[in-house]
């Protein structure tokens, strides 16, 4: 920090060619949304994604198991310990557990009820049942090995390092069917800790007042912004992405690209940054709306995720749904994933580079109206063989995201919805 001054003294001049990719708005200070800056680039924006955590091992002490899981555990040879002893038994989805609080006590710090459950409830998915063997609990009972993930959405809660507060925890699957219950756990609850968020910095930068403001704060805790990045494309439309720059602002410094502008460095930055490989994605948006279909077709699924997400990203605001009884043709030959699905669905209805969901809950909302299409409407599913042979029943491990682990979304599903919605759905 430096000791004396702001960290900005005198910004006179400012770059006139450099082109400036990205507006940071404040929405969260005052009642109306301020532009903070524009800058050319934003370095920690774009970050090549983790490796995937591995596994871990659970165990459901003193557990009085039911429906899947007492037949897992039937499949399960029991006594089963010691390490090496690894191959799965037995499998299911979700394992959540809902901790029973004492009724006679408050309830613990931050715990918020739902019906069922609470806020303490976790949830263990992609478990592997290991086997069981007699718990020193109680007679009767077991305690049950697995291996598996638990679901992590910090944006709800980040898990407890101790246990909760609980008489007892009932178990039980994704569709609320009765698992049975446990006394404690062993695995799940222990000291995680929070991702380090990587420093971001703010490349060839013209602050606006309020950031110059901020910049010439002398005490650091006060030096805190809060922005949301907007995507500039060539003829200065600026589009609203979901990433929320949060952190505190540690340097400026005569840019490297321009002296004319800063480069201003935070102490941290987004949850969660684009993945590195959808830079390309925005550069192309950047020249202007993709003008061919399919641009899409040699992405992985997380980098179709990302074309979706830019698809929502840049779509345009008020612009009228086309009336009912249109015919669609959707382009079925890359729909080799549920990814693929939304990024042809989004052109089949709104053209190259068109949005139309880019998960099951926004697609479902789109069908509703509002996205482009007004329904009744009808879809020619050009080339369907290929989602009937990629879209089947199972267990989907997108490499790309753990938070949509969960069982598949076939085609079946979709036929589903489209029905629902009034759609008639013709497979070529
Ligand atoms: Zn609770």
């Amino acid at each position: 920090m430096p000791a004396s001054g702001g960290l900005v003294e005198d910004l006179s001049t400012w770059a006139q060619d450099l082109p400036l990719r990205w507006l940071l708005v404040d929405e969260y200070t005052g009642d109306t949304d301020v532009a903070v800056a524009v800058c050319a680039d934003v370095d920690g924006l774009f970050v090549a994604p983790e490796p995937l955590p591995e596994p871990e091992r659970y165990t459901l002490v003193g557990c009085a198991p039911a429906g899947p899981l007492r037949e897992a555990l039937d499949a399960a040879p029991a006594p089963h310990d010691g390490p090496g002893d690894t191959e799965p038994r037995a499998w299911l989805p979700t394992v959540m557990l809902d901790p029973v609080h004492d009724p006679q006590r408050p309830a613990p710090h931050g715990c918020q009820r739902y019906d069922p459950g609470c806020s303490c409830s976790e949830e263990l998915f992609d478990v592997e049942v290991l086997g069981h063997r007699p718990s020193a609990a109680r007679d009767g009972l077991v305690d049950v090995e697995v291996r598996g993930r638990l679901r992590i959405l910090p944006e709800m809660h980040w898990p407890l390092a101790r246990p909760p507060d609980a008489q007892r925890f009932l178990l039980h699957g994704r569709e609320n069917e009765p698992l049975g219950v446990c006394r404690s756990t062993t695995g799940i609850f222990h000291h995680r800790p929070y991702p380090t968020e990587q420093p971001v910095t703010l490349v060839g930068c013209r602050p606006e007042e309020p950031l110059l403001k901020l910049l010439r704060r002398r005490s650091f805790r006060k030096r805190h912004l809060q922005a949301t990045v907007h995507a500039v494309d060539a003829t200065g439309r600026a589009v609203r992405t979901y990433k929320v720059l949060s952190a505190v602002v540690t340097a400026a410094t005569p840019s490297r690209l321009d002296p004319g502008l800063l480069d201003i460095t935070l102490d941290g930055g987004f949850d969660e940054p684009f993945s590195d490989g959808a830079r390309e994605i925005y550069d192309l948006w950047y020249a202007g709306r993709p003008s061919r279909r399919n641009l899409w077709a040699g992405y992985d699924r997380g980098l179709r995720h990302e074309w979706a997400g830019a698809a929502l990203f840049h779509r345009p605001q008020d612009q009228p749904d086309r009336p009912p009884g249109r015919t669609y043709h959707l382009d079925g030959r890359f729909v080799t994933d549920i990814e693929g699905f939304y990024c042809a669905i989004g052109e089949a209805v709104n053209g190259p580079g068109g949005y139309f969901g880019w998960n099951l809950d926004a697609f479902d909302d789109c069908l509703r109206g509002g996205w482009g299409a007004r329904r009744p409407f009808r879809l020619v599913w050009h080339h369907a063989e290929v989602a009937r042979r990629n879209l089947v029943p199972g267990y989907d491990r997108p490499a790309y995201d753990l938070r949509s682990w969960h069982p598949a979304f076939t085609l079946d599903d979709l036929l589903g919805m489209f029905a629902e919605a009034g759609v008639t759905v013709e497979p070529r």
